[in-house]
């Protein structure tokens, strides 16, 4: 076990950070700029909130956000107007960042207030507002709150972590660019994100300001897949790549679509959860004019699936694109049967299909997140069986070093009786199926 060698500066470096498309804005946040106490306004309902919010559940019947959001509005940003707020512009202008911003919201425990104070983290904090208004206030072990504020355990690295877990670094053939599978590449489009999440596997990169969506790169990696043709299927990330302009993306999107041997063009975002203002008319526009056009969406837990992620997901699908969700197994966040099954019925109910359930990397410093791979086990096996089949992600562990995707299953063969393969189903009910030996 070491620690970090970082410096205080590592959080309020962050605050020159902007999305590469967005304006600085010249407005302080309402919150540190409205005068009197804060704690006079009315007490809301934000107390600690319950791991799982029923009334949160998605419904196009319900149109002006959840409670949660509008009670912390009411709170936080009364001065804010509607447009403002469903602004995803101002969203990422305002998003909350430093030390002072966090304290007018929260209530921080010990391990959260050194963890800001120290710094040493290597991953910038940031969280929307909006998503802030689903972090419960008082409990620092609400799952939403754990996995976008960061505490003292994230200087600490255990045994087996790394920086670069997966060793995307060493398969970088052009800055930005991974290429680890034959015919498929990862293009980093730029490394920020609306809302930063502590156990992020690409933590050394995001955040950093360090990969610009500059034409200049994103040339350099274009000119790559041009000349590989083995390149069938183009994974566009980051950071979050829903972060670029409409015309930013056009551009991406247009040149990609331009070559030949690209059947297959992947967005992974976490937009619909964190920041569903994003998704807009006008950039589901963009999107479809590019199909086949698929997107893994990233959530992690039920009260991330508001109305307002309801929409987002809705205008997605409806511009045609298949949504599939990527979840990481996070300790103490959805780490038990009843959490994740509310999870995928809540994203069957947004249209997006469970796809991998990730077994958390060993990235350095994420060992509270970390839970034994029989934990993922055991809730695949209470899944399997006991719901849609649609709803059942694949567990996967993503090997250290570049090894790829390897899934894991629970066992259901029992073993062989001759001729038949005994099997036992979810039930634990043995049955024998006709398989003969050569
Ligand atoms: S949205 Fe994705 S890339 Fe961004 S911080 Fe979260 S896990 Fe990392």
């Amino acid at each position: 076990m070491s620690n970090f060698d970082g410096d205080a500066a590592s959080f309020t470096a962050t605050v020159e950070e902007e999305p590469p498309d967005v304006p600085l804005s010249t407005n302080l946040l309402p919150i540190l700029s409205a005068p009197g106490d804060p704690e006079a306004t009315p007490a809301l309902p934000l107390g600690p909130a319950p791991h799982r919010s029923s009334h949160l559940i998605a419904s196009p019947r319900t149109p002006r956000g959840n409670p949660l959001t509008r009670a912390f509005r009411r709170r936080f940003f009364p001065e804010v107007t509607d447009q403002e707020w469903n602004d995803w512009r101002w969203q990422a202008r305002n998003r909350i960042r430093t030390l002072g911003q966090i304290e007018r919201i929260l209530e921080l425990s010990d391990v959260e207030r050194a963890a800001m104070v120290e710094g040493g983290s290597m991953l910038p904090v940031g969280v929307t507002p909006y998503y802030m208004s689903l972090v419960s206030r008082t409990d620092p072990n609400q799952p939403l709150r754990r996995t976008v504020i960061p505490t003292t355990h994230e200087f600490t690295r255990k045994r087996g972590e790394a920086d670069d877990p997966l060793g995307e670094d060493g398969h970088s053939p052009v800055p930005g660019l991974v290429h680890r599978y034959p015919d498929r590449v990862l293009l980093l489009v730029h490394d920020f994100c609306s809302t930063y999440c502590r156990y992020c596997t690409r933590s050394r990169v995001v955040g950093h300001g360090d990969i610009a969506p500059s034409e200049a790169r994103l040339e350099k990696a274009l000119d790559y897949i041009r000349r590989t043709p083995t390149i069938r299927d183009v994974l566009l990330s980051g950071g979050d790549p829903l972060a670029l302009s409409e015309e930013r993306l056009d551009w991406v999107l247009g040149r990609l679509r331009a070559i030949p041997h690209v059947e297959f063009v992947r967005l992974g975002t976490k937009m619909p959860a964190v920041l569903p203002q994003r998704i807009t008319p006008q950039l589901c526009r963009v999107l479809r004019k590019y199909h086949p056009l698929w997107m893994s969406l990233h959530f992690i837990h039920p009260d991330e699936c508001t109305p307002e992620a309801y929409r987002a997901c809705s205008r997605l699908a409806d511009a045609g694109i298949p949504l599939g969700s990527q979840t990481v197994l996070l300790a103490g966040v959805n780490d038990d049967v009843a959490t994740m099954k509310e999870l995928v019925h809540r994203l069957l109910m947004m249209r997006v299909r469970p796809y991998y359930l990730y077994q958390c990397d060993p990235i350095s410093g994420s060992s509270h997140f970390r839970t034994p791979v029989e934990k993922g086990l055991e809730i695949i096996e209470g899944l399997r069986g006991h719901t849609t089949g649609y709803a059942v992600p694949t567990f996967v562990i993503d090997a250290p070093g570049g090894g790829g995707k390897i899934p894991l299953q629970p066992n259901y063969v029992v073993g062989r009786d001759g001729d038949f393969l005994v099997l036992r189903n979810y039930e634990h009910r043995e049955f024998r199926y006709p398989d003969p030996l050569p």
